[in-house]
């Protein structure tokens, strides 16, 4: 028996259940679930990346963000390491949202490699998610201005995963953001 494989399964059911009631923000209402094993296949597919505690932590990224779960519980179900990745990507909902994302930047490069990865394949999902549609009530300087949030967030992370950091480049490119070196 693949031991790995029984754990993804496992790791995939419990996001599901999480995010059961949860839509992302395109116009389509698109199940949130597909968002972080979307995240979690940019990772193997695309990032030639093995971890299974990477993959997992991908898979539940969000869980304690957006939902009901506490670091407690995944601890206790997925093990420290996948629960400490898990709080790496998880912003302080109790602080208001200009000081999150500014955290998000400030903290990025002091993340683990693991929790990088993560993020790096996060904001490539959520990129690839705006230019393919643009959510409900955003303006296009809204989406602009994520761009440009995101551009600062990716440079903490650069080193981590050539091919990931390539396409974000490029995504930058394609709107006139340029990553400082
Ligand atoms: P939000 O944080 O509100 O939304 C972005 C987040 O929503 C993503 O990081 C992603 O997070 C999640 N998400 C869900 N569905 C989608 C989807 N279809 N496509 C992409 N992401 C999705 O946005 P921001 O507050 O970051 O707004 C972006 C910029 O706009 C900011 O720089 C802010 O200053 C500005 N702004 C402008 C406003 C305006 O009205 N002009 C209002 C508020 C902000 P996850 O991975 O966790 O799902
Ligand atoms: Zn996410």
């Amino acid at each position: 028996m693949n031991l790995d494989a029984v754990l993804l399964i496992e790791t995939v059911n419990f996001a599901a259940e999480k995010h059961r009631n949860q839509r992302r923000k395109d116009e389509e209402r698109t199940p949130y679930i597909n968002h972080p094993i979307g995240v979690a296949r940019i990772l193997s597919h695309e990032g030639g990346v093995t971890d299974i505690e990477v993959l997992q932590a991908a898979l539940l990224h969000d869980t304690v963000e957006d939902t009901d779960t506490s670091l407690a519980e995944l601890e206790e179900k997925f093990g420290l390491t996948v629960a400490r990745i898990v709080q790496e990507v998880t912003d302080d909902k109790s602080l208001p949202k200009q000081e999150r994302k500014r955290q998000q930047v400030e903290h990025a490069s002091h993340c683990s490699r693991q929790a990088k990865l993560v993020k790096l394949a996060d904001k490539l999902y959520n990129l690839r998610d705006l230019n393919r549609s643009t959510p409900l009530g955003w303006t296009a300087e809204r989406v602009q201005e994520y761009f440009v949030w995101a551009s600062e967030v990716v440079k903490g992370l650069k080193g981590t995963n050539s091919s990931l950091e390539e396409k974000l480049e490029e995504l930058f490119r394609q709107r006139g953001v340029h990553l400082a070196t």
